[in-house]
């Protein structure tokens, strides 16, 4: 008999992922696509190429069984489109910063702090286009993850409350601020999208993408939410004090809690997460300054030579150059990695001390600034496979760290495809 499946769909930063689960929450499909160098003004058509190749290539079984579908993208991945929801310029990519006059421009308007106020959120690149582009059709201000899915549902306008943070949307009142009535910011009012609880089903699929896939015509597109919050998603974490530490190339730091924090100073901010709220705060410590002094097998064969319940008496403070927001506020802070002792798995052994002590501080700010104390700490990142780093960390962590359900965003979102805002609690 049918059952009934839920896709996830990721798009981050150097591909797409699909996994597909069934009610047990198990994976029954899962397919993956890496993105191709393209020009910027393809990029918008090859998501939408790789969305329609990443549903072709899943069984056609399970492409009839599909009842929920949901897609993530990258944060700050933005485009203007025409009423036929085409884009009218090259999409904006996540790392993409806006011209240092609309952040001017946005600092005069927007209160001191807000996470709008930073070179590569949404608004500040909205603003940027809407000088480069002509306006005179734009019909909506789209994410990544609204414009994919509006290829499958049809309906314009629509986005999350995770990707729409940083286009200035206050979850909290469910409602744009009264600072877009501001006479520079107006025009943009009505151009801004009708936001929604990521989860919340959208429309059934459009009756063509239904026939050219085998898709039930039931099979109901579903808010996304966005890549970090797919993987933290996927991780399991649903209680206020769970925590993920992403050991990824930079030290991101993100916990549930029952109160919202925001602290620009301290590059803090927090996303709805149904009743609760997620914490957040990223270091520029992290695996980038590991990787500068050892190659990924060498980080693998050294930590096998560390014994972990020993203290390193080397205190560091890893950075790739100085300047530090959290849990350390000072642009200027100097990398501190002296002395350097001569037998590479002491530097090591060093380093990781360090940086579980940065990650403890991190924890310990949070808790300071008033969220919700850490009860359990899932770890996700190319750091999260070296064992030696989890015993050193749990020596200087309060809760225990325990194994994520799963380390793919995809799943995250196939999760949230299949339990709805419910899954957030
Ligand atoms: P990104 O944040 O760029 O997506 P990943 O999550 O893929 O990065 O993680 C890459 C980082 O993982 C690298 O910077 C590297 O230092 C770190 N890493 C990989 N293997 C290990 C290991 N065995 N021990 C510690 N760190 C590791």
């Amino acid at each position: 008999p049918p059952t009934h499946l839920s896709l996830g769909i990721d798009f981050g930063t150097s591909g797409a992922r699909a996994i597909v689960i069934d009610p047990d929450c198990c994976v029954r499909a899962e397919v993956k696509s890496a993105f191709a160098e393209v020009d910027p003004a393809e990029r918008a058509s090859v998501w939408k190429t790789t969305l329609f190749e990443l549903i072709g290539d899943l069984p056609i079984d399970v492409r009839a069984q599909l009842t929920q579908i949901a897609i993530n993208g990258t944060s700050s991945t933005i485009l203007l489109c025409n009423a036929q929801g085409e884009p009218l310029h090259p999409a904006v990519l996540y790392n993409e910063t806006c011209d240092p006059e609309d952040l001017d421009l946005l600092d005069a308007i927007v209160p001191l702090g807000h996470t709008v106020l930073s070179a590569s959120s949404s608004l500040a690149k909205f603003l940027t286009l809407s000088r480069q582009t002509d306006f005179s059709d734009a019909h909506a201000l789209m994410h990544q993850a609204d414009w994919l899915a509006y290829q499958l549902h049809g309906c314009l306008g629509i986005s999350d409350y995770h990707n729409s943070l940083k286009l200035g949307y206050d979850p909290a009142i469910e409602t744009y601020p009264d600072w877009f009535q501001d006479e520079q910011l107006r025009f943009l009012l009505p151009l801004l999208p009708r936001v929604i609880a990521p989860g919340t089903p959208i429309a059934p699929v459009q009756p063509a993408i239904a026939q050219r896939f085998d898709l039930p015509p039931h099979c109901q597109i579903c808010a996304g939410t966005t890549d970090s919050i797919a993987a933290f998603l996927a991780s399991g974490a649903s209680y206020p004090g769970e925590a993920v530490t992403s050991l990824g190339s930079t030290l991101v730091l993100k916990l549930l809690s029952q109160t919202r924090i925001d602290q620009a100073q301290y590059g803090i901010y927090s996303h709805r997460f149904g009743q609760q709220w997620l914490v957040g705060g990223a270091s520029n410590t992290g695996g980038a300054v590991l990787q500068q002094y050892f190659s990924t097998a060498e980080l693998a064969s050294l930590s096998a030579l560390i014994d972990p319940q020993v203290v390193s008496p080397l205190d560091y403070y890893p950075l790739l150059k100085p300047g530090e927001r959290f849990p350390i506020n000072d642009p200027d802070l100097q990398p501190r990695l002296q002395p350097r002792p001569d037998q590479p798995a002491a530097f090591l052994h060093g380093l990781l001390e360090s940086l579980a002590r940065i990650e403890a501080q991190g924890y310990r700010l949070l808790q300071e600034q008033g969220a919700t104390p850490v009860t359990q700490i899932y770890t996700a990142g190319g750091g999260a496979q070296n064992l030696t780093w989890q015993a050193i960390r749990q020596r200087y962590l309060q809760a225990s760290i325990k194994e994520p359900r799963h380390r793919q965003a995809a799943y995250g979102t196939a999760l949230l495809a299949a339990r709805g805002c419910k899954l957030m609690g």
